[in-house]
């Protein structure tokens, strides 16, 4: 059997998990992210990461290699942490190169952004089995997404295809981090819903507590909100497939665990307004894998995409 080591690196914390060829996780274990010294970060990981061996009796011969997934933006052609904004002195950080030093000259490396490694663990052994044409989008703190289309992924020249965070959706809205405004992550993400919902009732307000108020139909303000989110979700949708017309959507990260609402939203979103007649009946499901995600798709990186 041959293994890869998955590494999904995050704001706060960082997955490492050693991965078989059926997309198995053997061992895992996660570090809080150094948020001022990625070098020694990458040390610590790579220890981690030849200690999961250790404790499996995986030997160095086994381990193809090691895939790597990031917050974007980043730049896969060149190994670089380009500007991920929860990650600042990470910024320029020759990831690539740094893991490169600790591990043998047979090992592959990849690396590409945490979306795009999370569409590929959903294809691979979750909610997109078999599919070629399908989108992948995560709404959590951010929104982004993995492309896979022809069967293959879609990257891009850099690794950033995929930012749909940040199509404008409502100009109207307020001003982005991005510099442009109303973008779809900005008045449609965890974050967005919380900021809102809390401008809304005055008082900090969490998502799962805005979801809670609006879904129990105890608040019509927050219920309106709510609804009015799960519309732009629509939008953002029916942008992928009036641009990729994928036979499928699979929707993951923290937002879509609040289930049927959502779903049951943005699919009569996109009935009515997707251009094409096949489009308005693209299939739009759950995420299937949930925490281990990132780093299923970091090893499914190595395993599967660049055998
Ligand atoms: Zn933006």
């Amino acid at each position: 059997m041959q293994y890869a080591v998955g590494i999904d690196i995050g704001g706060t914390k960082t997955a490492i998990g050693l991965v078989d060829a059926n997309g198995q996780a053997l061992a895992k274990t996660t570090l809080p992210t150094n948020p001022s010294s990625p070098s020694h970060m990458v040390d610590e990981i790579a220890a981690a990461a030849n200690k999961l061996m250790e404790d499996s009796g995986v030997s160095a011969s086994e381990l193809l290699g090691i895939g790597i997934g990031a917050p974007g933006p980043l730049d896969t052609k060149r190994g670089i942490i380009a500007e991920p904004p929860n990650l600042r002195s990470w910024w320029g950080f020759p990831v690539v190169d740094s893991f490169r030093r600790h591990f043998d000259s047979h090992v592959k490396l990849a690396f590409e952004n945490d979306a795009t490694a999370a569409a590929l663990a959903e294809r691979w052994i979750g909610a997109a089995k078999n599919a070629d044409h399908y989108v992948y989008m995560t709404i959590s703190t951010g929104i982004g997404a993995g492309i896979f289309s022809h069967g293959r992924l879609i990257t891009g020249a850099t690794g950033n295809a995929g930012d749909i965070g940040h199509i404008v959706i409502d100009p109207a809205a307020g001003l982005c981090q991005c510099g442009q405004r109303g973008c779809f992550e900005y008045i449609a993400s965890g974050t967005a819903i919380a900021r809102m919902a809390s401008e809304l009732l005055g008082r900090p307000v969490t998502t799962k507590e805005a979801f809670e108020l609006a879904l129990s139909g105890s608040n019509a303000a927050a219920e309106e909100l709510v609804r009015r989110v799960f519309r732009y979700i629509g939008v953002g949708c029916v942008t992928m497939i009036n641009t990729f017309d994928p036979e499928l959507i699979v929707i993951g990260g923290g937002v879509s665990q609040v289930g049927a609402p959502l779903f049951d939203t943005v699919t009569d979103y996109i009935r009515h307004h997707a251009l094409n007649p096949s489009g308005r009946e693209t299939a739009v499901v759950p995420a299937a894998l949930s925490q281990d995600v990132g780093l299923i798709g970091a090893a499914a990186l190595i395993h599967i995409a660049y055998k």
